[in-house]
């Protein structure tokens, strides 16, 4: 049986929803400095036109937070309305102070209150106790503005930032990243709030994946229900770090788990949305666009089937959850395009045989004018609608 999707209980970031039967989200993260208000307006305007739905900024001091207001007012005029989370390291302050002004704040338990000395010390079970308390604390301020401004939370754990608490207790690992999110999140729930986002990233799409997994048993052995954020960190550029996002991502997305996602990329940050959009539609997460299956060709190919499919593509890509097959032979049936709703199937040199379902509709149509008959057939049975 298929995974079906991981319950979990919706957040508000402000006018969207995560979790729950939301659709899974797609977000990103400005490259611009939070200070330089222009350059970030212009990276927002670049995110917006590609629909990333979530947008995060750097938010390292007082100076970054008083870019905001205007960042917003510039956001308005140009009819953007895209939600701004604020991520914060090392001064819960910011975190604090930040919550009037964004939707969301992301911190990280790692270094939020700890500070990372790489010490190697024996913690008694009462010196733990004391740490967590002073967690606590250092909590409550940040409780007290996410609730009064109505602002969610991400506890985005890393790998590469355990505290040293975590790291003398439970080492470099899976569980020390899942007990590093838990101490916040029984702190949280404690003082009943909710609106809570998790993230467990790593730039080893294995040790993500197994964080995720034992973070998801974890809750579901204390009764909770948090939606997840998916990514694999520093994934790096190009085809790699496109492969590594993939793996990682679409490994837990097939698991039902994932309720927003951003994939990391050393590139401009447009260029992540489109990549994410594809995690989700090959995953079946989200559908965007028609679905295409197409054989690799070989030497019965009837048909140029590389030009052909990307011509298919271009007429038909914008047919949302349409599936269509284009295949080079019919060598293996009609069971060949899976459970394609149209199909381009090469019957003889220079011939085609279109299908509907398993059915074959036309026979033999010379190839020249089968894009144009494959078209009319979608037509004919409903699924066709005009370019946007
Ligand atoms: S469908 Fe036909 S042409 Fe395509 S790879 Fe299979 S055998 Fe070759």
């Amino acid at each position: 049986m298929l995974p079906t999707r991981r319950y979990t209980n919706t957040v508000s970031i402000g006018s969207i929803k995560i979790g729950g039967s939301e659709p899974v989200m797609i977000q990103s993260m400005l490259t611009s400095e939070t200070t330089n208000v222009e350059s970030c307006i212009e990276e927002i305007a670049r995110l917006d036109a590609v629909d990333c739905e979530i947008i995060r900024l750097t938010v390292p001091n007082q100076k970054s937070i008083d870019s905001l207001p205007v960042i917003r007012t510039e956001m308005k005029k140009r009819g953007i309305e895209r939600p701004l989370v604020a991520d914060i390291h090392f001064n819960p302050q910011l975190a604090v102070n930040v919550c009037e002004f964004v939707e969301k704040v992301r911190i990280n338990p790692g270094n939020y209150v700890d500070r990372k000395k790489f010490e190697v010390r024996e913690y008694t079970d009462l010196q733990y106790q004391e740490e967590l308390e002073r967690v606590e604390e250092k909590l409550l301020p940040l409780i007290q503005n996410l609730k009064k401004y109505g602002c969610a939370l991400r506890i985005g754990t890393n790998h590469g930032s355990l505290s040293d608490r975590l790291m003398n207790r439970f080492g470099d690992s899976p569980e020390g990243m899942v007990e590093s999110a838990m101490e916040f999140l029984r702190i949280l729930r404690k003082h009943n709030f909710e609106e809570t986002v998790l993230s467990m990233k790593s730039s080893n799409p294995l040790v993500m994946i197994e964080s995720y997994r034992q973070l998801v048993r974890v809750m579901d052995d204390e009764n909770m229900h948090y939606p997840l954020h998916l990514g694999v960190t520093e994934a790096g550029n190009e085809l790699d770090g496109r492969i590594k996002s993939a793996v990682g991502i679409g490994a837990l997305l097939c698991d039902g788990f994932g309720d927003t996602i951003r994939v990391s990329l050393t590139e401009p940050s447009e260029n992540e949305i489109p990549v994410a959009r594809s995690i989700l539609q090959s995953t079946r997460s989200r559908i965007f666009n028609a679905d295409f299956i197409s054989c690799p060709s070989c030497g019965r190919t009837f048909f140029d089937l590389e030009s052909t499919t990307e011509q298919i593509k271009l007429h038909t890509t914008h047919l949302k959850g349409v599936k269509i097959a284009v295949m080079g032979c019919i060598v293996n049936g009609p069971g060949e395009m899976a459970d394609a709703d149209f199909g381009y199937v090469g019957a003889a040199p220079g011939k085609i045989n279109l299908f509907h379902g398993k059915t074959c509709k036309e026979r033999n149509v010379p190839a020249e004018q089968a894009v144009e008959r494959l078209i009319d057939l979608i037509k004919e049975n409903g699924k066709w609608v005009d370019p946007a």
